[in-house]
């Protein structure tokens, strides 16, 4: 059996490595056992299935909550040459026997079905009859009432097992990592002494911000205009909303769709299907609809509203990147989401632990939205990760470099105006005031009288809004709750009018440009993936991912032995498109007078010869600094630093003395002293902040070896 799974990997999907987690659950699938398996949105997770289905022999089950999502990851893997099929209410009963009839025959490898099926006496016959030497079940939080999309079908597939004669060996993957779900999953699955992976909830590709207080709707048209032609999902949390920023980038021509529950289920499945096939850049959805859709080049996702717990969040901000290409996540937040969201809760049946409940991860999500720490991090840490560094470096709370501009004048004035009108009232009117608005209802209320009567001529009413917004989401003020709320002020408005407090801010936010693959040769092979998509009837994604063509577009495989050392090129697609690739490839190789490049394989072996911690450690022997280093070779300093500590660690001869100051080295050492070593959590805990886990791990490495 020795590495079969790699040569799966390879021969059908034409990757060359597992990703984190992946290998180890696979394994344990192989080795026969239970397996439950928790890894991110986009982590690969159905992989760790289909692996095994074609090491295995007999049929795999796949029970999957979603049916867009059957036929998209069905048409996916018939590419690739693994023979799959589906079964669910979109076919005819006479479909459905007939698939039946020859998955009896072992004519597929994969069968995926909806948990409803499990309800039907034909599908419970067939189980009985075929070899099933695996049931998947995906998305196994639907499991679980705690779970955000609980499905009662679910709970039906633990019966259905036990009522075979053979069990087929069971596991179970989902992206929700809270214990009640977990623990939901084994009780309910029936999972037998199941082994338990939970892979790291890093996805390294995404960059994460948090904006606050922005209009969003300005945010998100300057947003889309500036990255044109690039894939996005912006979430809203409510229908209307959804409509607006809709009709908002139609007036502009963009193209956009829309999707949510309240659209007929032919206009459903028409904005999905525009979306799948490219034929629509960017989809505005409800995050109360779970969007069925595996889309690998979703480079954006805009949350216009703060969703109402971090799984949720992170669930759907996964869906970018999923190609593991450079992808922007953006969460705009504003106080009224806070109320939104309650009033969701409160619209629910749930009773008033349940509540408790969601309102205490509602409560996370609102700290995620005002951390000032690494959003990352804070991600992480909610996902029960330890030992997480301080900073990532690629979040918006890293990356601030913005200039933030002192406000505190501005703010002072805005604050002794909502003092003056005595809290009573909402953002526009006062931001009326300030400006010396000549507003009818503002007269009548005699508000010109007040001293702070326009007394902000240089911003527009809509900006002070918005300012006014932004001192809200940074907790300078607070919006009552109701129906009408009003701003009101707490003790850092005070501590900022008595003049002990400075209030900075960003007033004029820029607007991000995600980087594009620049490059002709990139736009051909699109285009030319699209037709082929348009001609057999599946998305693009499908026919290639992004990550694919970027490869192609970079080495130009001349021939078939090198187009098959793309990433996501196996057996099957080379036949089916090697020959036509590697023409349009050549071609635009005459056109341009582009001689032979170097292979990916040459690379490769290149890379093979030195290793990248290796080379740093050359240049660092030459007595470059890390900084120098880091600049020539264009990585981060802290990458330089781990690649030398690898080296450490793997024996060679490295001066660890640059990446542990004299100073911290005293003081982890007294941290060591007081909490021993067993556990780095308890030491970081003892040391200022800017002592960071990699220091500490240096000071391990020097005095343990
Ligand atoms: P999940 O179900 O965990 O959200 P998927 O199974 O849909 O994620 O996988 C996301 C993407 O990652 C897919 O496009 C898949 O082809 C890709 N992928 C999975 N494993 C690998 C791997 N080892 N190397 C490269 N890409 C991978
Ligand atoms: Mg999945």
């Amino acid at each position: 059996m020795i590495d079969i799974q790699k040569d799966i990997l390879k021969k059908y999907f034409g990757y060359d490595r597992f990703r984190k987690g992946q290998e180890e659950v696979i394994n344990s699938i192989l080795k026969g056992n239970d397996t439950i398996a928790i890894m991110p949105t986009g982590a690969g997770k159905s992989l760790c299935y289909q692996v095994p289905a074609m090491a295995l022999e007999g049929i795999t089950v796949v029970i999957s909550p979603l049916i867009s999502l059957m036929k998209d990851q069905v048409d996916s893997l018939n590419e690739m040459g693994i023979k799959s099929a589906y079964i669910n209410s979109t076919l005819s009963s006479m479909e459905i026997t007939e698939i039946l009839f020859d998955a009896k025959d072992e004519e597929y490898k994969l069968i995926y079905v909806a948990p409803e099926r499990l309800n039907s006496s034909e599908f419970l016959n067939f189980l009985d009859e075929a070899d099933i030497s695996l049931i998947a079940v995906d998305e196994a939080h639907c499991v679980s009432q705690w779970g955000h999309d609980f499905r009662p079908s679910y709970t039906r597939i633990s019966q259905t097992i036990q009522k075979l004669d053979k069990r087929p060996i069971v596991c179970a993957f989902t992206a929700t990592a809270t214990n009640e779900v977990k623990n939901d999953i084994k009780n309910l699955l029936k999972l037998k002494n199941p082994n338990e992976y939970i892979s790291g909830f890093d996805r390294e590709n995404l960059t994460f911000s948090v904006i606050r207080g922005e209009n969003t709707k300005k945010f998100i048209s300057d947003f889309v205009e500036n990255n044109k032609e690039q894939t996005g999902i912006i979430y809203t949390s409510t229908r209307k909303e959804a409509e607006s920023i809709y009709e908002l980038l139609i007036d502009k021509d963009y193209k956009a769709g829309i999707y949510h529950a309240g659209l007929a289920d032919e206009q459903r499945t028409k904005m999905q299907e525009d979306f799948s096939y490219d034929n629509i850049d960017v989809i505005v959805a409800t995050n109360a609809f779970g969007m069925g859709i595996d889309k690998s080049n979703v480079r954006y996702v805009i949350h216009n509203n703060m969703p109402k717990n971090m799984e949720s969040y992170y669930q759907e901000a996964g869906r970018a990147g999923r190609d593991g290409e450079k992808s922007e996540c953006i969460l705009l937040f504003n106080p009224k989401d806070i109320q939104t969201q309650k009033f969701f809760i409160e619209e629910t049946i749930y009773n008033i632990d349940r509540k408790e409940y969601e309102y205490k991860r509602l409560q996370d999500m609102i700290d995620y939205c005002h951390t000032s720490n690494c959003l990352r991090k804070y991600i992480l840490e909610y996902f029960g990760e330890e030992n997480i560094e301080d900073k990532c470096g690629n979040c918006s709370v890293c990356n601030d470099n913005e200039e933030k501009e002192d406000i505190t004048v501005l703010a002072q004035k805005i604050i002794s105006c909502v003092y003056r009108m005595k809290e009573r009232y909402g953002s526009i009117l006062i931001a009326q005031v300030l400006r010396g608005s000549k507003n009818q209802k503002l007269l009548n209320f005699g508000l010109d009288k007040l001293s702070t009567y326009a007394i902000v001529k240089e911003y527009t009413v809509k900006e002070i809004q918005e300012i006014i917004n932004k001192l809200i989401a940074d907790d300078y003020l607070v919006l009552s709750q109701g129906q009408y709320p009003v701003v009101k002020m707490n003790n850092k408005s005070i501590e900022v009018l008595k003049g002990n407090e400075n209030v900075f801010m960003k007033i004029n936010k820029k607007v991000k440009k995600i980087s594009k693959t620049d490059n002709d040769l990139f736009d051909i092979l699109k285009e030319f993936r699209k037709e082929i998509s348009t001609r057999e009837n599946i998305p693009p994604y499908i026919v290639f991912s992004d990550a694919s063509l970027k490869e192609m577009s970079v080495y130009m495989p001349e021939n078939e032995e090198e187009f098959l050392t793309i990433k996501g090129v196996g057996q099957s697609k080379l036949e089916k498109y090697g020959e036509i690739f590697i023409d349009k490839i050549n071609e635009y190789r005459k056109n341009n007078n582009i001689g032979t490049r170097e292979t990916k394989q040459e690379k490769e072996n290149k890379k093979e010869k030195i290793k990248s911690h290796v080379i740093t450690l050359n240049m660092y022997n030459e007595n470059k600094t890390v900084e120098e280093i880091a600049n020539e070779r264009d990585i981060a300093e802290t990458t330089v630093k781990e690649h030398l500590f690898r080296c450490a660690i793997e024996g060679m001869e490295v001066d660890l003395d640059e990446l542990l100051p004299d100073e911290y080295e005293r003081q982890i050492e007294e941290a060591v002293n007081r909490v021993g070593y067993n556990a780095l959590k308890p030491i970081k805990e003892n040391l200022p902040d800017e002592i960071s886990y990699f220091h500490i791990k240096v000071f391990l490495h020097k005095v343990k070896g």
